[in-house]
């Protein structure tokens, strides 16, 4: 009997650590994306996408993820503002946009949607604007991970986060590509876990 109270103790002791590990703002971490009328086809899959994109959030392995980047052997990313891996998993718990600076731990979005066929941009914002413009060639055939992934990418052009237009080496280095990538492999794993 002593012994199973031990194993009990123990047991709940590991879960408070994991719990301890990743700060309370990765699993309060709230999302208001607006978007203005759009199908209902459209808005369900961007609600999967949000929802999946909470879960990647509250993870400890976005945390971890995010802290382990290097770029050119050091734990660093290109372009990074000056900022260390972990100021910078911070500032995106923060969630602080150049266009709504306010300390919120949100996500503050408005996204909106464009059809080019014959162009290969996924979707595009510029730093005047809150909005996030998706190509609907790829969000109709996307998958709910892309989507997350690519939406998180914007939103961090909206705290600041830039790279080279071109495709350079450096570019997957930079925030919104690397950081966007993780978020798409953390996505993907909590689907395949799901299935
Ligand atoms: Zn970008």
């Amino acid at each position: 009997m002593r012994v199973l109270a031990f194993f009990i103790l123990l047991a709940s002791m590991v879960t408070f650590e994991v719990k301890a590990f990743v700060p309370s703002e990765a699993y309060t971490f709230d999302f208001n994306v607006k978007t203005l009328r759009i199908s209902r086809y459209k808005e369900n899959k961007l609600i999967e996408a949000v929802d999946l994109l909470r879960e990647v959030f509250a993870s400890e392995e976005f945390k971890t993820r995010i802290l382990n980047h290097r770029f050119k052997g050091k734990y660093r990313y290109a372009y990074n503002k000056g900022l260390t891996n972990r100021q910078i998993y911070n500032k995106i718990l923060k969630g602080r946009e150049e266009l709504y600076p306010y300390i919120n731990n949100a996500m503050d979005v408005e996204v909106g949607f464009f059809t080019n066929h014959k162009s290969i941009v996924i979707g595009y914002t510029w730093p005047q604007s809150k909005k996030i413009w998706m190509n609907t060639k790829y969000f109709n055939r996307f998958e709910t991970e892309e989507i997350a992934s690519h939406l998180f990418h914007e939103w961090l052009h909206k705290l600041g986060f830039d790279h080279e237009r071109k495709r350079t080496h450096d570019r997957q280095f930079s925030v919104p590509y690397a950081v966007g990538r993780i978020a798409l492999e953390i996505a993907r794993e909590i689907n395949e876990d799901r299935n």
